[in-house]
């Protein structure tokens, strides 16, 4: 019996999803993130209604702190979704 060679996947080298690691929010100077800004927040959740993390989007502890708050406000509001299952 021939044993099959497993196919090896290509040796990639991990890289990060963005290699620029700048604060959306510094370069802008964003004192205080506004909840009531549904397309400025909407880019920092996924479609199914997830907070993206910050080593993803790149945002700086602060920022995400004050993001976070702003998005969890926002859903209070019923300005985002908690969740999104028009995706499935
Ligand atoms: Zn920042």
């Amino acid at each position: 019996m021939r044993v099959q060679h497993q196919r090896r996947r290509p040796t990639q080298t991990q890289q990060p999803v963005k290699r620029r690691r700048t604060c959306r929010f510094c370069e802008n100077d964003v004192i205080y993130i506004d909840y009531k800004d549904e397309k400025k927040l909407q880019r920092f959740i996924t479609e199914e209604g997830k907070i993206i993390p910050k080593r993803v989007t790149g945002t700086c502890a602060k920022h995400q702190r004050q993001l976070v708050a702003s998005i969890k406000r926002a859903r209070h509001l019923a300005i985002l979704p908690f969740v999104n299952d028009a995706v499935r």
